[in-house]
């Protein structure tokens, strides 16, 4: 981990230098040669990348472009080498804008720029850093705040709660940091957002030695930010929130605890942060006969690591982006392995997808000047809202059932070509596997040829028919066939629609969430919800990202908001504030209408996006740059201020 400027010196050789830039990308390379040089000459060449796309960061470039901008670098990394690694004036903000847009090979439009230049932070600034002039430390310190959860955006906060001064502490239910990356450890969990970018980006990890690192890597990325950033004695482990309640009269939050040992505590706050996630409660579906098999079952986020599935006759139920996971590496050591789909998914061909970063390039990574930072945006630029046209239903589109417009028709030609080249002949198979709705209306998974090659296996079957029940000995399908097993995972999903629960959120005149939301969860921009004073809520409703960049872009956007508002009320002397009924409806109506619009709410299959009548609840509908925008700091008048 280092800050995101912070660069080694160099002092290898030249031999070393030439071999690592072979393993260099090269749009990223033409813009450390422009720090490294200051001459922007290059950007007016006829070397130019052509359009960024996910998954490929060499622009398209020919052998013979690609090596003279190596030849370039080399003169250049020498060069800055020798003088004692001292840089040019950096590039000016024009510039760097016209740099954004020659290395993704298209006009980086001028509203994403602050955006983009924020999340950069080329010059060494972290714009989301919190900088609360003004506030005294006495007014800070008589604020507690309590966070719910340690995971990416519980540890995010805290991180911001320290730099800002506030007292505060952090309430988890496990024994380690982490969250989803905690819970999950299914074999073969790994990110499937590209690592150099799912990091905060203030905290980036040249390190990484996967493009799509591996679940136990990532978890202790997180460990390590609660050490680095000095937040781990302020997180209070094994403590799970049983409920909290607002004290109207006393603008406080009540917040009822349970330890693991069952011991009761109550805590009061000013404050309380809301950092559960949305993915945290496992869902095992209500199957007749359940409770009878007699072998071992469990869910994805429960592995059983005492149980050995190495030569047993094994059930995975679900095919969701855990089972796409899982399967793999279950088929690799069970004797018999059953996949139970009931519906097949979009994957998205990413070849990198479980390739490992080489030394070279964690070398480039840490010592060439900005490198890293630009290899965020090459990762950064494909994968945000450039998607969401493709998304966007078109009403005189034909083809409603399978794609929503011209351009989703073409990614569904695009990935069905993709699943015929790896199973031939196999008609059988295709028919099972090719998705009958549209791409992205559930969230897209990543595959190197993994999943079709691990269905074709000789100890594999996919079986499509409805479980009908679950019997002593296996899974019954609705044909009559019972397959034997020895132990059933359980790779079924989350409770995405209810948020908190199974805590009890109590906010003005005794109203609950629970009752408030029932699985239609509301937020006014995710975060904050009428009568629930000084709540905010991180990756909530209505904010799961499924067009693009990484939920902990998202996630950085919330808590400098959330950090805005707590500001506002020390500032201000305001003991709580509450979002008008009106901003949140209009809001509301805003995200609804435009979720009509969108592939999410297609009626052709379910997913954890929508709730049990098919409204769309979890995920968002905006554009990042709209979204960040809204977010840079609160619009006071949204709230009512006491
Ligand atoms: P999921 O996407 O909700 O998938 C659940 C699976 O279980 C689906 O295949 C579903 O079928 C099936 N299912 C549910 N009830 C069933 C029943 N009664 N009978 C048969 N099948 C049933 O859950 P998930 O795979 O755990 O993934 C949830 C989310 O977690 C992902 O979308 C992603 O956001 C996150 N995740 C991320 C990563 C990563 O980044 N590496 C990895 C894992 C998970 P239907 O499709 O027919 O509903």
């Amino acid at each position: 981990m280092s800050r995101p400027t912070e660069i080694l010196p160099i002092t290898e050789d030249d031999a070393f230098l030439e071999r690592a830039l072979q393993r260099a990308s090269i749009p990223t390379l033409m813009m450390s040669l422009v720090h490294l040089t200051g001459d922007a000459s290059l950007l007016d060449g006829p070397i130019r990348p052509g359009a960024a796309v996910m998954g490929e960061v060499d622009g398209g470039l020919t052998e013979d472009d690609k090596a003279a901008v190596r030849a370039q670098a080399l003169d250049a990394l020498r060069a800055y080498r020798d003088r004692g690694g001292t840089l040019p004036p950096p590039p000016s903000r024009d510039t760097i804008h016209r740099m954004m847009s020659f290395m993704v090979g298209q006009d980086v439009p001028d509203a994403y720029v602050p955006m983009m230049m924020e999340e950069l932070a080329l010059d060494g600034i972290d714009r989301r850093d919190v900088t609360w002039d003004g506030i005294a430390a006495q007014t800070r310190a008589g604020f507690h705040v309590v966070v719910i959860g340690a995971g990416m955006s519980g540890i995010l906060t805290a991180i911001k709660l320290e730099q800002a001064g506030v007292p505060y502490v952090v309430l988890e239910k496990n024994d380690g940091a982490g969250g989803t990356w905690y819970e999950n450890s299914y074999p073969g969990c790994r990110v499937d957002v590209a690592n150099h970018f799912y990091c905060y980006s203030f905290a980036p990890n040249p390190g990484w030695t996967e493009f799509f690192s591996r679940r136990d890597e990532i978890r202790d990325y997180f460990e390590r930010c609660t050490r680095d950033f000095g937040i781990r004695d302020r997180i209070r482990f094994r403590t799970e929130v049983v409920s909290a309640t607002w004290d109207d009269a006393r603008g406080r939050w009540s917040i009822r605890t349970r330890d693991a040992g069952g011991r009761e505590d109550t805590l009061e706050a000013s404050a309380l942060v809301s950092a559960v996630g949305q993915l945290n409660r496992p869902k095992i579906p209500d199957i007749a006969g359940l409770d009878s098999f007699t072998g071992p079952k469990f869910h994805s986020a429960r592995w059983r690591h005492d149980v050995d599935l190495t030569g047993k006759r094994v059930a995975v139920i679900g095919t969701g982006a855990s089972g796409f996971q899982l399967v793999p590496e279950v088929a690799k050591v069970a004797a018999r392995l059953f996949v139970f789909q009931r519906s097949p998914q979009w994957m998205s061909p990413n070849p990198r997808y479980h390739a490992k970063v080489s030394p070279e390039k964690t070398w480039l990574l840490q010592h060439v000047p900005f490198y890293g930072r630009w290899y965020r945006f090459l990762l950064f630029w494909p994968g945000s809202d450039g998607l969401m046209p493709s998304l966007v239903v078109d009403p005189k589109w034909p083809h409603q059932d399978r794609s929503v417009n011209e351009l989703n028709e073409m990614t569904r030609i695009y990935f069905t070509d993709y699943m015929k080249e790896q199973v031939g002949d196999d008609h059988e198979l295709l028919a099972k596997v090719v998705p009958t709705y549209p791409p992205f209306v559930k969230r897209m998974l990543q595959d190197n040829g993994t999943w079709l090659t691990t269905l074709q296996r000789d100890n594999v079957e996919l079986v499509t028919d409805r479980i009908a029940e679950i019997t002593p000995r296996g899974v019954r399908t609705a044909d009559g066939v019972e397959r034997e097993v020895d132990a059933i995972v359980f790779a079924t999903g989350f409770h995405a629609n209810r948020f908190l629960w199974p805590m009890e959120i109590t906010g003005r005149g005794g109203v609950t969430l629970r009752e408030r939301w029932g699985d239609a969860p509301q937020a006014y921009l995710g975060i904050t919800v009428p009568d629930f004073p000084n709540l905010f809520c991180l990756y909530g409703p209505g904010t799961n990202l499924a067009h693009a960049g990484s939920i902990i872009f998202h996630s950085e956007c919330q808590v400098r908001y959330v950090m805005g508002c707590l500001a506002a009320l020390l500032r201000g002397g305001h003991a709580a504030m509450d979002v008008k009924r009106a901003v949140h409806d209009a809001y509301y109506e805003r995200f609804d209408a435009r979720h009509r619009q969108l592939v999410f709410s297609h009626t052709g299959t379910t997913s954890w996006y929508k709730n049990a009548s098919g409204k769309v609840t979890t995920t968002s509908p905006w554009l990042l740059v709209d979204y960040w925008s809204w977010t840079r700091e609160p619009d006071l008048a949204d709230y009512e201020l006491r």
